[in-house]
């Protein structure tokens, strides 16, 4: 059997792809796209060695593009096999990849408008919106933690991995010769103090095992110091006024901070305020965890038990339409208003920041990761006035910035998780992780189990 990287290796974190070969099946782990600028997105072609129409099945380990956003590019070039996932990823790959495809379709129209000239082809979208609604005609719903037969020669388990809902770790096995060979492949695996999700699951044993590295060289700060200080500020805008503005990622990350917004009031602990909800993504992204409270976590239970859900709509308010976005501004505080993009580089958030930077009472809280270059980043490191829409905008509100929240585990889970492999002492392949994080994990993973792992690029095959 062989496995092909076709993405997340090398250094690379985004693009996940795995193409299984047995001597019946083939078969895809993640089908994500390259994101981060020009160069990376050159790279979202058809996964190299695996055509459309000979591969049987594709498998998903969770809903976020860089995990899934080359399935439909897979069905518009003729992929009919079936999309093994939890119910839960499906939906979330549906709304992530809908947006994605109408900004590809909205880009294409923009560069063909600006930049084309006669006799040069015309640019494409990557896909349409019908390649993605196509993909619920493929889907095959998995449960955690059972077997599913996926070929004739391979079953595949899904079990929790505690970074988005429904997101999970998939173990295969494959009867080769008649001898049972597993491969587990972590996926994007959560923190084990984030709270809404369940903690992520271990498997025993394998003879493979691929593991994300994204951050092996960092022990996160503290999840409860990050809700303190987020606590803090809520606290002071409740009781002086002004606005806090929240760039955040629709999926995940704003339903996290609803969750500890909806527990301050209904534990008393902060005088409660409008929240609103300023992303229509986000919105039903919402409702989709709203509808699969199983998977939440026990602590989740607990708070609801005590009352604390559902959020009372008083307070929590949705913002669907632009209109409404725009009304926001004559809002006076103290309120809160979510809105993306997370990393401010485009997006509602830009008209908040436009109206509400110049003023001290406003409060911008930073709780995701700013790349290089971004308005965020910019925010970050204390710009005296930034650039928005063409204006010079001096910066007087107070930005904070969480660090805690983050949505991957840090090097001591990546290592918890893995423990309970080691003793069958698998080979081991680090993949979605930059090169200082992963040959730091790797050398502590060859100190404290002795097993030397993999660093594999892109285009490799790794053969058991
Ligand atoms: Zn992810």
């Amino acid at each position: 059997m062989k496995i092909k990287l076709l993405g997340a290796a090398g250094g690379e974190v985004t693009g996940s792809c795995y193409l299984v070969r047995t001597e019946k099946s083939a078969i895809l782990i993640d089908c994500g796209m390259f994101q981060g600028g020009r160069d990376s997105e050159a790279k979202n072609l058809l996964p190299e060695g695996a055509k459309p129409d000979q591969v049987q099945a594709v498998l998903l380990t969770h809903g976020h593009l860089d995990h899934t956003g080359r399935v439909p590019l897979l069905i518009k070039h003729g992929f009919r096999g079936q999309i093994f996932s939890t119910i839960q990823t499906l939906q979330l790959a549906q709304i992530i990849l809908q947006d994605s495809a109408r900004l590809q379709e909205a880009d294409a129209e923009r560069q063909n408008r600006k930049h084309w000239e006669p006799g040069q082809p015309l640019m494409e979208p990557l896909y349409s919106p019908e390649h993605v609604e196509f993909m619920k005609e493929l889907n095959q719903e998995v449960p955690f933690g059972e077997p599913i037969r996926i070929t004739e020669d391979i079953t595949a388990r899904w079990i929790e991995a505690g970074h988005m809902l429904g997101s999970g770790s998939i173990e295969l096995t494959v009867l080769e010769d008649g001898r049972k060979k597993v491969i587990a492949f972590s996926g994007d695996l959560g923190p084990l103090t984030m709270p809404l999700l369940r903690p992520f699951e271990h498997f025993h044993h394998a003879d493979l095992v691929f593991m994300e590295s994204t951050y092996g060289d960092r022990i996160h700060k503290s999840y409860d110091e990050t809700v303190e200080e987020f606590e803090r500020i809520v606290k002071e805008v409740s009781e002086t006024g002004g606005k806090v503005l929240i760039p955040t990622f629709a999926i995940g990350r704003a339903q996290q901070l609803i969750y500890h917004m909806a527990e301050f009031y209904n534990t008393g602990r902060v005088k409660p305020f409008p929240v609103y909800l300023d992303s229509p993504m986000a919105i039903r992204a919402t409702d989709v965890y709203r509808n699969h409270q199983d998977l939440l976590d026990e602590e989740f239970h607990m708070l609801k038990q005590k009352g604390a859900f559902p959020v009372d709509e008083n307070y929590f308010i949705t913002s669907e339409s632009g209109e409404s976005s725009k009304a926001l501004n004559e809002v006076k505080g103290p309120c809160m208003i979510l809105a993306g993009a997370g990393m401010c580089n485009g997006g509602r958030i830009l008209h908040h920041l436009r109206h509400n930077l110049k003023d001290p009472n406003t409060h911008v809280v930073i709780v995701g990761f700013q790349s290089q270059g971004s308005l965020g980043r910019k925010l970050v490191e204390k710009a005296e006035t930034v650039r928005i829409f063409g204006e010079e905008i001096p910066v007087k509100a107070k930005v904070h910035t969480l660090n805690g929240f983050s949505a991957h585990a840090g090097q001591n889970d990546l290592l918890e998780w893995f423990s309970h492999l080691a003793p069958s002492k698998p080979k081991v392949a680090l993949v979605h992780g930059e090169d200082g994080p992963r040959v730091i994990l790797s050398e502590l993973i060859e100190k404290k189990f002795g097993i030397k792992p993999l660093l594999p690029e892109i285009g490799d095959l790794i053969e058991i």
